[in-house]
Formats: structure tokens, sequence, C-alpha cells
């Protein structure tokens, strides 16, 4: 039989940054991806000049671990920043018209976005006693640290846009982490962050946004094409079984069936797969995973001449609060956001529709979807004619919803794993969806499996970060 140290399961963002970590400790990996591509939901696609985007489009760091991968993976030069538009403001659709959300904080609370009231709700947050709940919700814990103005008008969009989930049932500590802890360790979000900002100063790497040329399959597909990453595509996993304190994985490959003996096996696949692989070992975890929703998605891009678009395109797009749009929840001005978008005097406007939102579109036809994405923005940018290029991608499952009792589901998930010395768990239902988060959890389950291995750990080598600073804001 093959034998390999750690097999990957799943070679999207998740699988590739755990593979890379590893490799480049000089751990023997192996990466099984059953597409014939590497990638996962992340993509991106050219055509008649424009470069669009099928997931992710824009990476938001401020860790150092990620900006390590960045540099070691010499992807530093092939960075595309965001222009200087993108970075000084974003819309929100209020009241049937798009008004522009200021950057800074100051400018953010004087806007004549939020009402007095509201302005007053959020001033009061420090003097907010109460607590978070076991279980509570975004909208719960939101409305009663900010005010519902801030629910309605910044988090649920967010949620919406950012997860595709509905924040009456997004668990807050899975899905806020970082202000749920804020609250957890200071009392307050304000204090928390102020904490934080003083902190920041002395620790932490700074805060940047961007693509890379050619799009952000140019990050995966230097992951894949890494030394010692090992990725076979067309490799479908059909069976996990322990054997002898490792794991013996069978996959459907081109040649016909493969089987390979790993000490560590990481399932990086989305939940529904690892959930039908684990089935017959341990039905408790399985069923954990088979209780997390997706939610789908469908991506309208639409390419058009400048002189088609009345609206200056000043930022980076828009967000749609629930109340304001009943399918679509976000619209991003891919060519204001990064160069080289569209070609010269055209611009390329992504929309998004669905997520828990709309789930029926899913079952729309792409004209549908089309119609639905050109009829809501043709009044808020102005649009005069027809796009020159449509382009639709849809992804019946693109995301995991945070919904429920998360933070508990993902507890007794930890729970069970304990039962399975050398199985990970690690795609983007577990630890965050960003792709950030994956480069990170990425990062931490390479820890975790150098230091379980048996060679003498002084002479063990390390994925070479700097150590993490406790920063998240
Ligand atoms: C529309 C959209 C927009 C987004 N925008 C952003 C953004 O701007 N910024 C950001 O940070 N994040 C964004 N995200 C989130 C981010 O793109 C995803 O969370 C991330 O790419 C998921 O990576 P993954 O590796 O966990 O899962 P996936 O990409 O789903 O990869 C799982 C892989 O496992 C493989 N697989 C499944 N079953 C098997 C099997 N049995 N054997 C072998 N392989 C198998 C699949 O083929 C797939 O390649 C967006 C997501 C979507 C859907």
């Amino acid at each position: 039989m093959e034998r390999t140290e750690v097999l990957v399961a799943g070679g999207g963002i998740s699988g590739l940054a755990a593979a890379w970590w590893l490799a480049r400790s000089g751990v023997p990996v192996t990466v099984w991806e059953s597409d014939a591509r590497a990638g996962g939901k992340i993509a991106s696609t050219q055509r008649d000049g424009y470069l669009m985007e099928r997931a992710a489009c824009m990476l938001l760091n401020f860790r150092p671990e990620v900006s390590a991968l960045l540099r070691q993976a010499g992807l530093e030069p092939a960075k595309a920043a965001r222009t200087r538009d993108a970075q000084s403001q974003r819309y929100l659709l209020q009241g049937g018209r798009l008004r522009p959300v200021p950057m800074r904080i100051g400018a953010l609370v004087a806007s004549p976005l939020w009402s007095l009231r509201g302005k007053l709700r959020l001033l009061a947050e420090p003097l907010v006693f109460s607590r978070a709940p076991d279980g509570e919700s975004v909208s719960a814990f939101v409305t009663r640290r900010l005010g519902r103005e801030m629910l309605d008008k910044a988090m649920e969009p967010f949620v919406a846009g950012t997860l595709a989930a509905d924040a009456d049932r997004t668990c807050a500590a899975a899905a806020l982490p970082r202000l749920a802890e804020l609250e957890r360790r200071y009392g307050s979000l304000a204090a928390g962050v102020l904490v934080h900002r003083v902190l920041r100063r002395r620790t932490a790497s700074r805060t940047e946004t961007f693509s890379f040329r050619g799009g952000m399959a140019t990050l995966v597909d230097a992951l894949a094409a890494s030394p010692g990453v090992g990725l076979r595509t067309g490799h479908r996993v059909v069976e996990v079984a322990p054997d002898d304190g490792g794991w013996r994985v069978t996959a459907s490959a081109p040649q016909g069936t493969r089987t390979l003996r790993a000490s560590q096996l990481i399932l990086a696949t989305p939940a529904p797969a690892a959930a039908a692989l684990l089935g017959g070992i341990d039905s408790e975890l399985a069923a954990l995973l088979r209780g997390i929703d997706y939610a789908p998605l469908a991506l309208v891009h639409a390419g058009l001449a400048r002189e088609s678009v009345g609206h200056p395109l000043d930022g980076t797009g828009f967000l749609a609060p629930r109340g304001e749009s009943a399918v679509l929840t976000g619209n991003l001005w891919m060519s204001a956001l990064f160069p080289d978008r569209a070609p010269a005097g055209k611009v390329l406007l992504s929309s998004y529709l669905g997520g828990a939102r709309a789930p029926q579109v899913a079952d729309w036809d792409d004209a549908r979807i089309a119609d639905e994405a050109l009829r809501t923005l043709r009044p808020l940018l102005d649009l005069r004619g027809d796009p020159e290029l449509l382009r639709i991608d849809r992804h019946a499952q693109a995301l995991p919803l945070y919904h429920g009792a998360y933070a508990a589901r993902m507890q007794a998930v930890e729970a069970r794993l304990r039962d399975h010395a050398g199985l990970h768990l690690e795609a983007n239902y577990r630890g965050g969806v960003s792709v950030r988060d994956r480069l990170l959890r990425g990062h931490a389950v390479a820890e975790r499996i150098l230091a379980a291995r048996p060679s003498p750990s002084a002479a063990r080598p390390r994925p070479t970060a700097s150590p993490c600073p406790a920063r998240s804001y």
C-alpha cells in the first residue's frame, strides 16, 4: 500500500493552505482533490478583457502568518492593491438610494446615515452591562450592545452580504468571534477596541485588503504548484478508515481505485462530503456535520461601457439591507476596486443574489437571475443600455451557515474528534469562511501535526511565521 505522512482530502484553499504549511516544514503530504482543478470555490475567469471571480474576490489581512505565507510563496509581487477610490468609501442602500458610508470612524459617527437616537444608542455601548446568553443570535447581540438601528443598517447587510446568512438565525459567537470575545474580556466592544488599538501599535501588522494580478486564482495556483504540496486532481476520496494508529484512505482516481495509508488525515471538504465519509466511523460526528446548512448564491457579472453608468462608482460597491432588497445582497464595483478587471473605458459590476435571504434563486434560470440583478441596479447606478458582457456563476452550496447553536455544534465536533487520533476537519465550516481564516487555520493544523510528530522536538522544523499576537481588530 502507498504511504504518506499526511493526506489532505480536498484541494480548496483550506486544504491547500494546510498542505502548503506542512510541505514548507518538510512533512510529506499528498492532496487528493476530486475536481479536475485545485482551488475549490475560488476560481478566476478571464473573458474579453474582463477578470471575474467565482467566489472570494479579495483578502483582508492583518495576521503575520498570512503575510509570511504570501512572502514565502513568492506572492508579494503578484498582489493587486485596492484603488484609492475603493479605499475611501462604500455605499449602503437606504430609502431606495445609495448613501455613502464613510470609512473613518469620526465621519462614520457624524454621517446622516444614522438618526440622532441611533447615534446616542451607539455611544451608550460601554454602559451596556449585560452579557451574551449561550447561542445568542447576531441580531440579538448587536441590538443588545449597539441598538436596533446598527443591526438594520450595518450588521444585517454585512452578515447577508459576506456570509450569505440570516442575522436573526446566525450564532454571534461563531460568526463574530472577535466581537463576542471583546465583550467577554472587556465587558464592552468600545473598551475592547480601544485596548486593542493601543496593543496593536506595539504588536501587529497593518490591515491590508488586496487581490492578485490575475485574480484570486493566482493564490490557489501558487499554493497548488508549490514544491512538496503533492496535489493529485481527479481523486475523489470515497472511503476513510482508521488503520493501526493512522488512516487508510481510498479514492476513485483516473487510473482506477487508489488506496493510501497516512499517519494524519485532514478532511478539507465541505461538511456534507466529510459527513458522508465519516458516517461509518462515527455516526454522531457525521450527524453534527450533516446538520450544517449551506446557502445557495448566484453571482451576476456585468461588463458595461463606462458612459452607460451614471454613478461615479467611487467606492467598493454597496450592501443592501433586507428591508431594501429581497434578493440582491450586494454589488461590488470590481473595476473600481482593483486594476485590470475590465478593459479600458469599461466597468465590471458583480452582484450577489440569494443566500439565506433568498434561497429560491437556486431554482431560477440564468435569465431570471440576470434580470433581477439588472432591474435592481438600473435605478441605483443609473445604468443606460445593456451590458456588453454578462456572466453568471452559481453555487448550490456557497457558504456554510453558522445558524442556530453553531458554537455549541463546533464544540461537540471538537469533542468527537478527541476520539479519532490523527483526524482533522479543516474547511470553512470551522473557524471562519474568509480566505484569511482559511490560511490561518491551515497554519494552525500544520503546527498541531508537527507538534504530534514522534521526531525529537529540538530538531523538529516549524512553520516559519512569526508568533501570532492577540490582535484581531
Ligand atoms: C460567492 C462567494 C464570495 C466570497 N467572497 C469572499 C471574499 O471576497 N473574501 C474572502 O476572504 N472569502 C470570500 N468567500 C469565502 C471563501 O471563498 C470560501 O470560504 C473558501 O474559498 C472555501 O474554501 P474551502 O477550501 O474551505 O472549501 P472549498 O472551496 O469548497 O473546497 C473544498 C474542496 O474539496 C473538494 N472535495 C469535495 N469532496 C471531495 C472528496 N470526496 N474527495 C476529494 N476532494 C473533495 C472540492 O472539490 C473542493 O475543491 C466567498 C465565498 C463565496 C461562495
